[in-house]
């Protein structure tokens, strides 16, 4: 598959052109919805014909071409860190010969000084990096745009692995590196509850990882089994540390840092060789996903001397897996209709074994990209899995056509309820216009009862289908309003079930304000989003009273969020769902309405530095009367507790003149607040 442009200048300006705007167009699925539309292989390919026409006109160079940068921008409302040391990306090789010319460009630069290697697993996560100091970790970061990531750290204190403070052989400042990663089996559990609760999947490990990490609501982020494997050291303040990769990575794991325990010293290029044919064979075997062998050199003062060109360092490489891949028909193309109506379109294929797998199924995303890819009904494909990868397809084998393929257009009516299908204009997918329409209904009922939504006990997908097709419930508001009698007309329904049912819908009707919001199955509204909404909305009808303007200005709420909660509000269908748990008593207010009258309303704390009591019982003191907790020192900081051993956010406060308050004055503070409360 290479397209690389030749002719003219201006072809090859155009096809630079057109790379890298489809380039970042990836970058920013992958890097900030973490939701990416193609294979890391096909993007792989994309970025290696765009460095080889860079290579060829190096005048057409931009700083901002994809190649020159790493990852994408920080998302702003988590905070930024600026990262004292750049994060870079790593070069790729894909074959033995690509590996040796890395190596040779790193020899020419060393003459004849020899070096050893470490090879590592490539684990398949998201880069972060943790600053420890005086014992304490303080900050943990994203790698962002490689020099400016978002403060995650309130999310990485939910990772277990991760030391919260290390020995006191530590040096007193530093920063470690590593991979924050969710397990295949956690993996495939979250995808199983997102698949019930009708939510999007998330395509590989990856992304999920990178997902559960970058929440605004560190809550979610505890629920996910993520875990982590450090790999380096950043930069380090007040103490000496080894001077071989090797010896760093021994020394990390004597501070209590989990470093992977497949990581290898290899004394020559073909020892790191035989390390990947190794790993080629049985990554299968590993209990997380890894996509490659990283080969590093393994002397400091090399690495030093070798630098980095562009976005990635001389001194290590990353010699990527192949992608299993494997041929078959594509029998047709089915869809699903989602529960805000999306029609979903999906590859049926010819049974065929990929890897071991027998793949029947694959992702198309949308009509776009099927054509994007000239993918046409009864083509022969490329198909390719890659580890818990969804199956995708690569591309179809033109030369195996027959002339007799159907090229595949979207139904102009839903498949489901025959209403007519409209195609946003700033949307990749089609949908179906009938909010009534049966398959969203039943799909927004699955989503309403479901576990991060209202939680009905009892009520799960099946009990869901039952009693929509039995007709007792037509949309969610009905199930407050079902009775004993009409649920044991059911068939099968014994007295105890029936109980337990009216039970669970009782009780669902004192779940927090973000929870119905989210439960309400708004177009674009995740379970984070639905939170923060109700930090600036205490009410549901205050929420529906909303204008875009209004919403926008709240950060990451952007046109695309607003105009769906305002159109969602707008339908009469749904108005009146809301009106039906109104009626039924569903509360529709969050605490805060009453929160505003707390004395630490409109407060915010950060804490720096070792306190007697503990920080969490500290921030949850301030949080139950009002207060914000935050992670780093801003303007909008109110006061900062200062602990023994102050961190940098002291210095920080001083710059900004923010409050300081001793641990004894804070608790006095409290102690007030709580009497006010009396
Ligand atoms: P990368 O992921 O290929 O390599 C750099 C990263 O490897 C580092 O930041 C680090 O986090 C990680 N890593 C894991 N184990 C490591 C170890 N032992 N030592 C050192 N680093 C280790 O580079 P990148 O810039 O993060 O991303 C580029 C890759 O991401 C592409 O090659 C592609 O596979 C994928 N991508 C895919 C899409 C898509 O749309 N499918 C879009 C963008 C990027």
């Amino acid at each position: 598959m290479n397209r690389v442009v030749t002719g003219n200048m201006a072809d090859v300006k155009q096809g630079i052109n057109k790379l890298r705007e489809l380039i970042n167009h990836h970058n920013y699925r992958y890097y900030v919805l973490d939701s990416p539309e193609i294979s890391d292989a096909e993007y792989d390919e994309f970025m290696r014909e765009l460095k080889q026409l860079e290579e060829a006109h190096p005048e057409l160079i931009t700083p901002d071409s994809p190649t020159q940068r790493v990852g994408a921008a920080p998302v702003e409302a988590f905070g930024v860190v600026e990262h004292p040391q750049p994060l870079l990306s790593l070069a790729n090789a894909f074959s033995d010969e690509e590996l040796d010319a890395w190596y040779r460009r790193a020899s020419n630069l060393l003459g004849s000084r020899r070096t050893d290697f470490v090879c590592e697993l490539k684990i398949d996560g998201l880069a972060v990096a943790l600053t420890y100091v005086n014992g304490l970790l303080d900050v943990g970061a994203t790698r962002g745009d490689g020099y400016r990531g978002e403060n995650i750290t309130q999310n990485l204190r939910t990772v277990n692995s991760i030391p919260l403070s290390v020995p006191k052989e530590a040096p007193p400042r530093f920063e470690v590196r590593g991979e924050v990663y969710l397990p295949k089996t956690g993996f495939k559990k979250l995808n199983e509850e997102r698949a019930k609760e009708g939510l999007p999947l998330f395509a590989n490990p990856r992304n999920a990882a990178a997902g559960s990490v970058r929440q605004l609501d560190p809550r979610i982020t505890a629920q996910r089994p993520l875990d982590i494997f450090v790999y380096g050291l950043g930069w380090t303040e007040g103490r000496a540390v080894p001077e071989t990769h090797w010896e760093i990575m021994q020394y990390l794991k004597s501070l209590d840092f989990k470093i992977n325990p497949n990581i290898a010293l290899c004394h020559t290029i073909a020892e790191a060789k035989a390390y990947y044919a190794k790993w080629v064979e049985s990554q299968e075997t590993l209990p997380y996903e890894a996509d490659g062998v990283v080969v590093k050199i393994n002397s400091i003062p090399f690495q030093v001397e070798l630098g980095n060109v562009g976005r990635e360092p001389r001194w290590a490489v990353a010699y990527k897996f192949p992608a299993v891949q494997g041929t078959t028909r594509l029998l047709d193309i089915g869809i699903n209709v989602g529960r805000t109506g999306s029609l979903n379109p999906y590859a049926i294929l010819e049974p065929v074994q990929v890897g071991g797998v027998t793949i029947k199924h694959a992702a198309l995303h949308n009509e776009e990209d099927i054509h994007r890819k000239d993918i046409r009904i009864g083509d022969w494909v490329v198909i390719q899995r890659a580890g818990e990868v969804i199956p995708e397809i690569v591309e179809p084998i033109v030369s195996r056509r027959s002339g007799k393929e159907k090229i595949f257009r979207m139904p102009e009516t839903c498949p489901v309820c025959g209403a007519e299908v409209i195609k946003p204009e700033d949307e990749a997918m089609h949908r179906c216009t009938n909010a009534a329409c049966p398959a969203q209904a039943l799909e927004r009922i699955k989503h309403f009862v479901s576990r991060g939504a209202m939680d009905i006990e009892g009520v799960g997908e099946k009990m869901s289908q039952a009693l929509f097709d039995a007709g007792l419930i037509k949309d969610a508001g009905d199930l407050y309003y079902l009775t004993q009698d009409r649920l044991l007309s059911m068939e099968r329904m014994a007295d105890k079930s029936v109980a337990n049912i009216l039970n669970s819908i009782e009780k669902s009707k004192n779940r927090p304000l973000p929870r119905v919001i989210f439960a309400l199955g708004i177009p674009n509204i995740g379970e984070e989003t639905a939170e923060l909404l109700t930090e600036h909305y205490n009410s549901l009808d205050d929420l529906a009273r909303a204008t875009p303007e209004k919403l926008q200005e709240i950060p990451s709420i952007g046109p695309k969020i607003a105009d769906s909660i305002v159109a969602f509000f707008r339908q009469g269908q749904n108005k009146k769902i809301i009106e039906k748990l109104r009626e039924a008593g569903v509360k529709l207010e969050t605490e805060k309405a009453k929160r505003k009258d707390l004395p630490l309303a409109g407060l915010e704390f950060v804490i720096t530095g070792r306190l007697e009591a503990s920080r969490q019982e500290a921030e949850a003191k301030i949080k139950a009367l009002g207060g914000k907790a935050g992670s780093d020192v801003t303007r909008k900081t109110s006061y900062l507790v200062v602990g023994e051993e102050p961190g940098s956010k002291l210095a920080r406060a001083q710059a900004l003149g923010t409050k300081t308050l001793t641990e004894a004055e804070f608790l006095e503070l409290l102690k007030k607040s709580e009497n006010k409360l009396k």
